[in-house]
């Protein structure tokens, strides 16, 4: 199949802005895919948002950061919003990612789906479009009990390497998901294979796109493009 590349900008680095609603959410959900762009993409900035997390957890998302990202360009903000109870704090949310669309403007958003079963990753999905009209925007998924795995439009093949470091560094980062009886390597490992099955490479973490654009011709820059009211 004919794969599409991310248009790296030639005067800047390539700008990611990456949405968890939980510590370990966008490492479970593209892990593989930040470790791929980190030792690919010559130059990279990354703004990395967690919504909720207790001191400890908030502790492990900094350092996941940093291991998922070696090398890169990264900001880091974290906040402690009650996990679970996202939808009711809907216009706080809203507030969190407006003001990153005020001082940050990504290329390419990496956030969760948006028929993702959790409430809080639901939540942030719903409300991402609303605010940063002009990305191209990437949703994971997360397996859980719920089994909300569904059929996504866009994968990034990953190598045994990549998959193998990944599961690697989720394990290293996140000691306080060890007790939980999904957190394995089989769980990650198996999806990963799965969704490499389905795009003919032999791991894959896969995503949910609403709309991308494809260049059939050169850009025409004189382009005027207007900004939509939030
Ligand atoms: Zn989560």
């Amino acid at each position: 199949m004919l794969s599409l590349n991310l248009t790296v900008p030639p005067d800047r680095p390539l700008a990611v802005l990456a949405v968890g609603a939980h510590p370990d959410d966008i490492e479970i959900g593209a892990g593989g895919t930040l470790l791929g762009m980190a030792e690919s993409q010559p130059s990279l900035r990354v703004h990395y948002l967690v919504v909720t997390g207790s001191p400890d957890r908030q502790l492990e998302a900094r350092h996941a950061a940093s291991e998922f990202l070696p090398g890169a360009e990264l900001s880091i903000e974290l906040h402690d919003l009650p996990e679970g109870r996202l939808p009711a704090r809907w216009g706080r949310v809203k507030d969190l990612l407006e003001d990153v669309a005020h001082s940050y403007a990504p290329d390419l958003i990496i956030a969760p789906q948006p028929h993702d079963a959790h409430q809080d990753h639901r939540t942030i999905a719903e409300i991402l479009p609303t605010v940063f009209r002009d990305q191209l925007t990437l949703g994971y998924e997360i397996p859980k009990w719920d089994g909300d795995v569904g059929r996504p439009a866009m994968y990034a093949p990953m190598s045994a390497d990549t998959v193998r470091r990944k599961v690697e560094l989720l394990h290293k980062c996140f000691t306080s998901q060890h007790a939980r009886d999904w957190w394995d390597d089989e769980v990650f490992r198996g999806l990963a294979r799965l969704r490499g099955m389905e795009c003919r490479a032999p791991y894959a973490e896969a995503f949910t796109c609403a709309k991308s654009v494809i260049l059939a011709q050169p850009a025409d820059p004189t382009t005027v493009r207007v900004r939509e009211p939030q």
